[in-house]
This record gives C-alpha cells, structure tokens and sequence, in this order.
C-alpha cells in the first residue's frame, strides 16, 4: 500500500475551521496514512485526534507548532512524536498561551485606535477555547467588511510593521528545542522559506537550530513549487537536517492546500519519521 505522510496541519483548538476528528475523517479520505495535527501552541485536540485516528486505522504521530523567537525573528517549530503529557513542555505551551492572550488584547486595543470596535470579543467568540491567532483577526476584520480578503487584512493591519502588529518574544528557541526534545519528539523548522529572510540569515538560524537540537526541516509543504523543494533540500543537506513533509492545511476553503496533497519527499533525504 502507498504511504502518504502529512504531518502537519490546524483543527479548531487553534486557527483551523474542522475539529480535530473532522481533519483526521478528511485525512482519511483523502488517502493520508500517516497524520500529525500540529496545532499553534496546543496540544487540545492530540487526545480526539489520536482517537479517530485509531478508529480510522490511521498512523497517528502526536504534535505542535511552536511559536519560538531567535534573534528578535518569529520562527514555527513543529515538534512531532512528543509526549503531550510531559511537563516541562506543558509548562511552556502554557506560557504561549498566556503571551497570545496578552498579544490578542493588544491587537484588539490598536484595531480600536483605528475606530474597528468590538474585535477582542469577537476573536475570542470565535475561538471557541482555542488560541487566538492572527488568523481570527482577519476573518473578524473581513466579516465586518473592513477588508475585502483576509492578505489584505494582513497587509493593512496585522502584518509585521502594520498598525495593528503587536512584537511579541514567543518562546526562546533552544527552549522550545528542549522541551520537544525531552518529551521524546522531534524538532522540525516549519515552512522555512515562509520566513523572508535573506539565505544567510536563514543559514545562520538553521545552523543554530541544528546546534540547538533541532533535527528536522520541512522540505515539502503545501504548496511548494519544485524549485522551493530543491532550495530547501540543499538547506537540509547542508545542516544534516531530516526532511519533514506537511501540508499545513488549515481549512476546506483554501483550494489551493488540502490534506495529503503533497509533492513526494526527494528520495535523496533521509526522512523525519525514520526517528520516531
Ligand atoms: P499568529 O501565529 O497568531 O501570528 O498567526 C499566524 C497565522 O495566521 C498563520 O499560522 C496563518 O494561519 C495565518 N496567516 C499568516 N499570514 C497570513 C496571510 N497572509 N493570509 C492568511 N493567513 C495568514
Ligand atoms: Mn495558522
Ligand atoms: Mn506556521
Ligand atoms: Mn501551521
């Protein structure tokens, strides 16, 4: 039988729009075999997710997609394998936690000053429990019609720079490193080339990350072109990195990244999964 690996993808506990059993019962339909929700900073829909996986014989690997910072730079690690019961990384998922309900308000505050009332409640409605993101800011900023696509929310308000950015220092790197590594998990640098930096920053922080514990990088995402995949497999060689692929699938909506629907990984690369 084909393998068909996506290990990394949102539910509702953080910006996703299907509960953790409605991505599990559409990875399965969608031919995945192997799956990891990897919410931003929870771990609420491992226990529902890793059910209906082995109800759905499918493989399921417990994850997260850490916030972390590195040199004043926001970066997502994906840590895959963990243990979504060991402490230390419970500890610091619930100071991620704490900092994005702080940001959230923040936002909230400067959309205020911009005359756009009400959007702390809102966002906070529409997580129903699960973190606040930037990702329910554009949906409350498009459905109260104050932007006509969810980019232009970004590019008008919630973008780096615009005016309603609020810097936050997430997780330092080598902790948030730490803690999947003592959980028995994986660290793996999401979407690296999502981050606009320049190839020797990027060089420098997958140098580090490396140094750091770090051992895995995503080398296929969801919309990858086949130039990306060959940039990123060189990043990975040139670091020993283990390649990772994940579609971040966020929603049915976005035509474009769906469930399992990925390049295949180089054959060249050594793939994550092998540690697990
Ligand atoms: P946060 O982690 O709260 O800063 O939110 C980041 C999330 O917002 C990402 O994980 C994406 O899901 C979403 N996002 C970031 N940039 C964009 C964009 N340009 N258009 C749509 N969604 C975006
Ligand atoms: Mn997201
Ligand atoms: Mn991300
Ligand atoms: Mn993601």
């Amino acid at each position: 039988m084909q393998e068909t690996y996506d290990l990394h993808c949102h539910s509702t506990a953080s910006d996703g729009s299907l509960t953790p059993a409605e991505v599990v019962h559409r990875a399965k339909l969608q031919g995945v075999t192997s799956l990891a929700l990897t919410d931003h900073d929870t771990i609420n829909g491992q226990k529902e997710a890793a059910e209906t996986a082995l109800s759905n014989n499918i493989n399921y690997i417990p994850g997260i997609e850490l916030s972390t910072t590195w040199e004043n730079k926001c970066f997502h690690i994906v840590g895959l394998n963990i243990d979504p019961t060991n402490k230390p990384l419970i500890t610091g998922i619930e100071n991620l936690q704490t900092l994005r309900s702080e940001r959230a308000k923040k936002i909230a505050l400067k959309l205020e000053k911009r005359r756009i009332p009400n959007a702390y409640e809102s966002v906070v409605k529409a997580a129903k429990g699960g973190m606040i993101t930037r990702s329910h800011f554009a949906d409350f900023l498009l459905s109260q019609h104050y932007v006509s696509t969810k980019q232009e929310a970004f590019d008008r308000y919630l973008g780096k720079g615009k005016t309603a950015f609020v810097s936050t220092i997430w997780a330092d790197l080598a902790d948030a490193i730490d803690w999947i590594n003592q959980s028995g998990g994986v660290a793996v640098v999401a979407h690296p080339l999502r981050y606009k930096l320049t190839a020797s920053w990027l060089r420098r922080f997958l140098s580090s990350f490396k140094e750091m514990g770090g051992q895995g990088i995503e080398v296929v995402t969801g919309r990858s072109t086949p130039d990306e995949i060959r940039r990123t497999l060189q990043y990975a060689n040139q670091n020993e990195l283990l390649a990772s692929i994940g579609s971040d699938f966020h929603t049915p909506d976005n035509k474009w990244v769906e469930l399992g629907r990925l390049a295949p990984l180089p054959e060249s690369i050594k793939p994550v999964w092998e540690l697990f």
